[in-house]
């Protein structure tokens, strides 16, 4: 069996490992919407400034000191339509990728705090939900982590309301981003997921026809292997509860899905025990680059 083969096999059995907190993910935590109008552009025009925006590489020093060689983040994470060069292997070595969806927020600063106490890299798939903590975003980027969009504003109705919506929105937080970091990444997360359902209820089919075309238009979405369960109201202990029971099966790669979000204290005040957790059982922490071993749900509409 390749290796390949392997890793698709693994991600089978992942994806059928956390369908539910997948569709628990639409139901619950993925629920806290807010509204923004849309605007009516196409998303072809975005992803072409956007992979021609800034491929110039070290622009952050930033306040991380151990940085030893030059930042070549912006070359090689901008949305670039002529790359396809995704992995779909899993690392040599237990690598977990913290993600952080729905912020910035005014939890995303505390969760810094705790990654730089252990000097983890993570991942933020933001929002453009609350403006005041768009400065987050390059201060996220600048310590280190990876930045990935999640949509800006996370309602689903409006999302999901047409592939013209979603482009619409997918591209409007773009914007903010680039304005933080200099350029788009090509990592995106959908909300919900690429296995939601809830979307079905907006337009049929959208996320089989959404899941190509972003990877056309030269990006890459990343759904999760496992979560701590944020997505509902828990306290700490059950978090971190969660994160042992749905990580048994020490699997290589492990994408693992958190929130940032408001009202999320008890994702930070559970996030040392989960990284201890993770540094017991051998694993490395990575932000997601673009050799992270893709993890993709099986679509649900
Ligand atoms: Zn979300």
């Amino acid at each position: 069996m390749t290796k390949r083969l392997l890793c698709t096999t693994l991600a089978v059995f992942l994806c059928l490992g956390v369908l539910c907190a997948c569709s628990y993910a639409s139901s619950s935590q993925e629920g806290n919407a807010s509204d923004s109008p849309q605007a009516a552009n196409s998303a072809s025009a975005d992803q072409t400034n956007a992979s021609a925006s800034d491929a110039t590489g070290n622009s952050n020093s930033g306040t991380t000191t151990q940085q030893q060689s030059p930042d070549t983040r912006a070359a090689d994470f901008a949305v670039d339509p002529a790359r396809k060069d995704w992995n779909y292997e899993a690392p040599a070595t237990k690598t977990v990728y913290l993600t952080f969806d729905d912020g910035p927020s005014e939890n995303t600063q505390r969760v810094l705090d705790v990654l730089d106490r252990y000097g983890v890299k993570a991942t933020f798939f933001v929002t453009g939900m609350h403006p005041d903590y768009f400065p987050m975003i390059a201060k996220c980027y600048e310590a280190g982590h990876t930045i990935g969009m999640h949509t800006y504003t996370h309602d689903y109705d409006k999302v999901y309301a047409s592939v013209d919506a979603y482009w619409n929105d997918l591209n409007q937080i773009a914007d903010v981003v680039r304005e933080q970091i200099g350029y788009v990444p090509c990592f995106i997360r959908f909300p919900g997921g690429s296995s939601n359902t809830i979307s079905a209820n907006y337009t049929k089919g959208i996320m089989t026809e959404l899941a190509q075309e972003v990877q056309d238009a030269g990006y890459q979405y990343y759904d999760w292997d496992a979560s701590c369960g944020d997505g509902a109201e828990h306290t700490a202990d059950e978090l971190v509860e969660a994160t042992m029971a749905d990580t048994s099966y020490g699997y290589k790669s492990i994408v693992f899905l958190m929130h940032d979000g408001v009202a999320k204290e008890s994702t930070v005040e559970a996030l040392p025990r989960i990284i201890e957790y993770f540094k017991q059982e051998g694993y490395e922490f990575a932000p997601i680059d673009r050799n992270t071993c893709v993890p993709h749900h099986g679509i649900g509409n």
